[in-house]
């Protein structure tokens, strides 16, 4: 967002950045709050969105120190590599403060408020303003105001229950010896952070001479173990070459494309028309062999196909030749095509996404999402390898928990975990050590951290209609989240707030509000279904500075 602002060098703009913590740029995934060294990202250089300078230039910059902390050998580093997280958050606080040079010498007045936390906001319709106020009391008045607060991870009993964490971060919390098995619940990119630092703490990797990667106990860790949990007990999919490291961001759906679709269904986007768009009409060059074989499967038979042919594999089976592909795709520079375009889509719908019917919605959530969270999890290889060295280790393992798993933490400490496995049998166990690593929870928007937007109601529950009387009363029947409106429609509940297409905060009554932007992701989860990361922080930066700043 700042570079988009520095970039339009307006005159009539000025800057004021709130950052609670003493760092700009690096932000919880990539500060300590969400990583350790053994932390790294998902994405390379080549693949984040332009700053100031590349990744790899800016690793020719560092001092050794830095270099021998992370073991990068500048010259061996390219744009290509992933790298240690808060290296990547370094890199990020060193474009901030080339971003602020540049503003700067454009002389854009920008004032830095660092270690001051935003505890409310308030919209002051009657003068066109809003209100920022800190944590400390003080107010500040702008006439614009763009949420940018990333990540939040509320804590439910930890802290009150021994060995029970609501998130595995700020992971250095995970640095402890145990001698017993950790349950840790999700088996993708949170539960790995969490595999990865607890078995640093409970013994060590070892690179033997026949290229072995193995791991070995601590003394005194003998018993410990780590047992993921994941609804259908499946690994996430492994990093590979990227055709496009933008992923064809300009593939999305234009603006013209989606009205008159949306005038052809109802007034609804239909998601067989996107699915057909933005995923299977892509093979048609690129790859037809692929395209005869999907082009007449449905959204629904495709992620059967898919899922079936990994539901018939033992996880880490499954893992180790995906591995094995993911090496030969990066060796031979050729993409894994179907899941690169499975994440194509997962972008391209993200903003349409609102427009859906809540009958498109249910089936968005209930088939493609689990698919499309497996597979653009792009696992980093130095991941998988610890990985298999812990499963082959007898350390790691997954149990498939279904839909209804629950932990049911203990005032003693950990938590009761009850499932019903894979043979339907109900089971019940006791750990005394429980990480919850779902990944960042989608809030309602009544937990949003900014009262004032919530009690003087600028800020509305988000809610997607449905399209079928009949279809919506069935569903009010066993689904909480459906509600009959007051203008005789029946909506569906999504979670966060409700937003336009520029991110704009809107009411109840679909009132847009021109003076605020939300783009905190846990939000506005269910108007952006897609697992957001930096590509999404670039597409929302874009759509709000140019709705800032029309002209
Ligand atoms: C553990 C983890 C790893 C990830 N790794 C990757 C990856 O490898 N690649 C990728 O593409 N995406 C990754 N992501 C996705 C991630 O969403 C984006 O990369 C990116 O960090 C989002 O940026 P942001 O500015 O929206 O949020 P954040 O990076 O979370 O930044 C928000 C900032 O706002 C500050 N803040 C919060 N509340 C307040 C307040 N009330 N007042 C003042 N300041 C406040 C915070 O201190 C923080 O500095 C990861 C996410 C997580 C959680």
């Amino acid at each position: 967002m700042f570079k988009r602002l520095v970039d339009l060098n307006e005159p009539e703009i000025s800057i004021a950045i709130f950052e609670k913590s003493a760092q700009l740029g690096a932000g919880m995934p990539y500060s300590k709050a969400g990583a350790n060294d053994e932390h790294i990202t998902n994405v390379s250089g080549n693949e984040i969105p332009e700053l100031v300078t590349s990744v790899e230039e800016w690793i020719q910059t560092l001092p050794q120190n830095i270099l021998e902390r992370f073991n990068i050998k500048p010259d061996k580093f390219n744009d290509y590599k992933v790298m240690p997280r808060l290296l990547f958050g370094m890199y990020l606080t060193a474009q901030f403060e080339l971003l602020q040079k540049q503003a700067e010498e454009k002389v854009i007045p920008v004032k830095i408020h660092l270690n001051n936390e935003v505890v409310d906001i308030i919209d002051r319709p009657e003068d066109n303003k809003v209100q920022v106020k800190l944590a400390e009391g003080q107010v500040f008045e702008f006439d614009n105001v763009v949420v940018c607060t990333g990540h939040r991870w509320p804590k439910k009993s930890e802290g009150k229950i021994p060995g029970y964490f609501d998130s595995p971060y700020p992971p250095a919390k995970l640095e402890f010896k145990v001698n017993h098995a950790v349950a840790v619940k999700g088996s993708s990119l949170t539960a790995i952070d969490a595999i990865r630092t607890l078995a640093r703490h409970n013994g060590h990797f070892k690179d033997s001479d026949n290229n072995k990667f193995t791991f070995e106990l601590a003394e005194g860790s003998e018993k410990f173990k780590i047992i993921m949990h994941s609804r259908n007990g499946m690994l996430p999919a492994i990093r590979f070459h990227l055709e496009d490291p933008h992923l064809l961001k300009d593939s999305i759906l234009s603006e013209e494309e989606v009205e008159k679709n949306k005038a052809d269904n109802g007034g609804f986007l239909s998601l067989d028309y996107v699915f057909d768009r933005n995923f299977k009409e892509m093979f048609k060059e690129k790859r037809p062999e692929f395209y005869e074989i999907i082009q007449n499967l449905s959204m629904e038979d495709f992620v059967t196909v898919v899922m079936n042919k990994r539901e018939h594999k033992a996880a880490f089976d499954l893992f180790k030749a995906e591995y094995l592909e993911a090496e030969e795709s990066i060796e031979k520079e050729e993409s894994v095509y179907w899941k690169e375009m499975l994440a194509v889509l997962s972008f391209a719908m993200n903003y349409p996404a609102k427009y859906f019917s809540a009958e498109d919605m249910l089936r968005l959530q209930k088939t493609l999402m689990p698919l499309i969270s497996i597979v653009i999890a792009f696992v980093p290889q130095s991941s998988v390898v610890e990985m298999m060295a812990l499963h082959e280790a007898g350390i790691l393992e997954i149990t498939a928990v279904g839909d209804d798993s629950e932990e049911e933490p203990q005032e003693n400490g950990g938590a009761i975990y009850r499932f019903t496995d894979e043979s339907g049998t109900k089971q019940e166990q006791y750990y005394e050590t429980f990480v919850d690593c779902v990944g960042q929870p989608h809030l309602s928007y009544r937990d949003l951290p900014y009262k004032s937007l919530v009690d003087m109601k600028t800020v509305a529950q988000a809610k997607i209609k449905f399209r079928r009387e009949e279809k919506a009363r069935k569903a009010l029947e066993t689904n909480d989240k459906v509600e009959a409106g007051n203008d005789g429609n029946y909506y569906l509940n999504v979670p966060g707030i409700a937003i336009n297409d520029n991110f704009q905060v809107m009411n109840s009554l679909d009132a847009v509000n021109e003076r605020i932007y939300m783009m905190a992701v846990p939000y506005i989860g269910g108007y952006n279904p897609d697992y957001s990361g930096l590509d999404f922080c670039e597409a929302a930066s874009e759509r709000i500075v140019k709705s800032l700043l029309p002209n």
